[in-house]
C-alpha cells in the first residue's frame, strides 16, 4: 500500500530535515514530538513554553507548501493508523483529531453509518482535513466535511482548553475549522454522519472538448438532478466526468437521474467505493516516482470557472505544464443552505460552485522543470484572485500579505488580532 510521497522518503532521510507530501519544501525542527493523548498534547505545549519553542501541528503530512513543517520549533505530531470513535444519539459520533479518516470510516460502516462527505484519498487524519474543509466527490450535495462538525474541542498554546460550536465561542469555532491551525490545536469533534448506503452507483461522459465538460457541470449541478456524487477530470488523453448515486440495491437504475443524464455509459457499482477510489489514486501516483508533487485547487462561482478554464486552456498545452501538469481535477461543491462562514473556507455559503485542481508534479532530478513551474502556479493563482475565486489552504499556494488581504479581507485583519489576544503569535507559523 502506498503511504509516503516518493519525494518524502528522499528527502526525510537528509540531514534531519523533514518534508510533506509534496516534498518541495524542507525544514528542520528542533524538537519532533508524537502525541497520542489529550494529556500528551498539553504536555508538549508546556514543553514548548518553557523552551520558548513555536509549535506546528502535523496531522499526517499530507500538505504540499510546508504547512505542517517546523522551522526550529517543535513539530508536533498526531496522527495515528487507527480510529478512536464515540457513538452518540441521533448518528452523531466524537472522534479523536489523530484519528485516520480510513479507520474511522470502517468503524462507521461497520456500525451502519458512513461519513457524508470524504477526501478521495484516506490516510489523512481527522484534524488535517477539518483545519482545510475537506471535500470530495459528495460535496456535489454534502459540501465539505466542516459543514457536519457540531462542535470541537480546542487546545490553545497556554494550555487553555474550549469547547466550540455555532453557539459557543462561536467565533473561535469560524476561525479553526478550514483555518490551517491558526487559532488553536483541533482535539476532538463532534459530527454527523448518515445511513450507511453499500453499493456506488456511477455513469461516465467522455467529453470532445472543456466546454462540453463544464455545460454538463451545470445539468448535474442542477437542483433535482438526482447526482450524489461527481468527479471530473482532464488527464491521460480524456476529457471526462464521473457521476451517480449511492444506495443498497445492487442494481443500477438510471431513473433516479434527470433524463438528461441517463445516456451516459455505464462505469461500475462498486461496494467499498471510498476505499477503491484510493487505491486507483495510489496506483496513478506510482506512475510518478521521485516527483515533487505542486497541487493546488482553486475554488470559483460556476461562470467564473469558465473564465479559467479558457485560461487555462492554452497554457496546458504549452511549456512547462505541458510537462508538470499531470491532471485537472474538478469537483461541484453545494454547502448547506444554513452552513457557516467559515474564514478561511474557499467556499462561502451560497449557490454551487467548481474547485478545478491543478496536479503538477515535477521529476525531483528536474531543476530546470521546478524553476519554470512555480512561477506559472503563482500566475495561475493571481489569475484565480483576479476572478474572484479563492485557493484551498492545503495546496501549494504562495501569498504575500497584501494577497491575502485582498482574499480574506477583515478576516484576516480580525486572524490578526484573535492571534495577539490568545497568545497565539507561535503556533502554526508556516501553515498560512
Ligand atoms: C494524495 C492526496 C489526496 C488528497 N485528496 C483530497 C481530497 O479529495 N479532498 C480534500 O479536501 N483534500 C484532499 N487532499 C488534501 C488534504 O485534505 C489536506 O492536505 C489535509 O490537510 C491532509 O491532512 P493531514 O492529516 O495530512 O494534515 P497535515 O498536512 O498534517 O496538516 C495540514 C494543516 O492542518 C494543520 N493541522 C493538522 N492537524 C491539526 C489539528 N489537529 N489541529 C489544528 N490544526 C491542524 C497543520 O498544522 C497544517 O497547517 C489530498 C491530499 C493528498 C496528499
Amino acid at each position: 500500500m502506498y503511504t509516503d510521497s516518493p519525494a518524502q522518503s528522499i528527502h526525510s532521510a537528509i540531514g534531519g530535515f523533514q518534508t510533506d507530501f509534496g516534498g518541495v519544501k524542507r525544514y528542520r525542527a528542533s524538537v519532533v514530538q508524537p502525541v497520542r493523548s489529550t494529556l500528551n498534547v498539553l504536555d508538549a505545549l508546556a514543553q514548548a513554553r518553557s523552551q520558548q519553542l513555536s509549535v506546528t501541528i502535523q496531522g499526517a503530512g499530507h500538505s504540499f507548501r510546508g504547512q505542517s513543517l517546523s522551522s526550529g520549533g517543535m513539530q508536533m505530531r498526531n496522527y495515528s493508523k487507527s480510529a478512536d470513535v464515540t457513538f452518540l444519539e441521533d448518528g452523531l459520533i466524537e472522534v479523536s483529531s489523530r484519528s485516520s479518516w480510513r479507520f474511522v470510516e470502517r468503524s462507521l460502516n461497520q456500525a451502519g453509518r458512513q461519513s457524508p462527505v470524504l477526501t478521495d484519498y484516506l490516510d489523512l487524519s481527522v484534524g488535517g482535513t477539518l483545519s482545510v474543509g475537506g471535500m470530495g466527490l459528495a460535496s456535489i450535495t454534502q459540501g465539505f466535511q466542516v459543514d457536519h462538525v457540531v462542535k470541537l474541542k480546542l487546545i490553545q498554546p497556554d494550555g487553555r482548553v474550549l469547547w466550540c460550536s455555532r453557539e459557543e465561542n462561536s467565533e473561535l469555532f469560524r476561525f479553526a475549522l478550514a483555518g490551517m491551525g491558526q487559532v488553536g490545536f483541533i482535539d476532538r469533534v463532534i459530527m454527523g454522519t448518515e445511513p450507511f448506503r453499500l453499493l456506488t452507483h456511477s455513469l461516465k461522459r467522455v467529453h470532445r472538448n472543456v466546454g462540453e465538460m463544464m455545460t454538463l457541470i451545470a445539468e448535474l449541478a442542477a437542483p433535482g438532478s438526482g447526482v450524489e456524487h461527481f468527479n471530473g477530470y482532464i488527464g491521460g488523453n480524456e476529457i471526462a466526468s464521473e457521476y451517480g448515486y449511492f444506495s443498497n440495491s445492487d442494481t443500477l437504475d438510471r431513473s433516479p437521474l434527470a433524463p438528461n443524464l441517463q445516456k451516459a455509459m455505464v462505469m461500475r457499482s462498486e461496494t467499498d467505493a471510498t476505499f477503491k477510489i484510493q487505491d486507483r489514486r495510489d496506483s496513478w501516483m506510482a506512475e510518478f516516482p521521485d516527483h515533487f508533487q505542486i497541487w493546488t485547487d482553486y475554488i470559483f462561482t460556476y461562470e467564473n470557472a469558465v473564465k479559467f478554464m479558457a485560461y487555462l486552456e492554452p497554457l496546458m498545452e504549452q511549456d512547462p505544464l505541458n510537462e508538470a501538469l499531470k491532471a485537472i481535477y474538478v469537483l461541484i461543491l453545494r454547502r448547506p443552505e444554513n452552513a457557516v462562514p467559515f474564514a478561511f473556507l474557499p467556499a462561502p455559503p451560497g449557490d454551487f460552485l467548481v474547485s478545478i485542481g491543478l496536479y503538477t508534479m515535477v521529476n525531483c532530478w528536474n531543476p530546470t522543470l521546478l524553476a519554470k513551474t512555480l512561477p506559472i502556479l503563482k500566475e495561475a493563482l493571481a489569475t484565480c484572485q483576479a476572478m474572484e475565486g479563492r485557493p484551498y489552504l492545503y495546496g501549494f499556494n504562495e501569498m504575500d500579505e497584501a494577497m491575502k488581504i485582498k482574499f480574506y479581507g477583515s478576516d484576516y485583519h480580525r486572524l490578526q488580532v484573535l492571534r495577539q489576544d490568545h497568545g497565539l503569535m507561535g503556533l502554526n507559523p508556516e501553515s498560512f
